[in-house]
């Protein structure tokens, strides 16, 4: 047997990618309050910049992918406390590693663009994990190959 061959390897990956997007809820979290903060003390044209609804509404798009994701997460995450193999839960670790990872950008857009310039400065958080969210669609498995996990387990013979 050639080493990649070993199934230890495979039940390996497959742990990996359910709990790929683990650190999404504590990292989300603060994005989500120091972007609270911001739109509550920033003032802009005499007022809060929380004030102006598209300043708003980019704040509520935050929290609701922050909501779905952090619910995805913990859902495969009692998936998993519940026990048996992980070859039972190749499809919902493959969903949640998909949807979670697929959100992180459009999630981490919000903030780069209420905090204006402070968004991409280098001394200021938010371009940091911006640009960590963005390789979330290729490691441990792109989306692509989520797709395709997916679609086989749904019987597809997908190649
Ligand atoms: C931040 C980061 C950390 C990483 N950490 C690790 C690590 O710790 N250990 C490790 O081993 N690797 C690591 N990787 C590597 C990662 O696993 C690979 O980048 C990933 O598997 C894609 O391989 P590739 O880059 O060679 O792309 P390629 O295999 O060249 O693929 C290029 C594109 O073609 C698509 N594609 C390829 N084949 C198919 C197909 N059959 N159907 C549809 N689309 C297809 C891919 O999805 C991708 O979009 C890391 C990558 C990143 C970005």
């Amino acid at each position: 047997m050639q080493p990649w061959q070993n199934p230890r390897l495979d039940e390996i990956r497959d742990e990996t990618r359910a709990w790929a997007e683990q650190t999404f809820p504590g990292g989300s979290r603060r994005d989500l309050d120091d972007v609270f903060e911001w739109t509550r003390t920033r003032e802009a044209c005499g007022k809060a910049i929380g004030a102006h609804q598209q300043v708003s509404s980019r704040v509520a798009n935050m929290a609701i992918r922050q909501r779905l994701s952090r619910m995805a997460i913990y859902d495969m995450a009692a998936r998993l406390g519940d026990g048996g193999a992980i070859q039972s839960r190749l499809q919902s670790a493959a969903v949640t590693k998909l949807s979670v990872s697929e959100k992180y950008t459009p999630f981490m857009m919000d903030p780069m663009q209420n905090f204006g310039v402070r968004g991409i400065l280098y001394d200021w958080d938010i371009q940091q994990d911006l640009r960590d969210s963005i390789p979330a669609t290729i490691y441990v498995g792109t989306s692509e190959t989520m797709r395709n996990t997916i679609a086989k387990l749904e019987g597809v013979p997908v190649q």
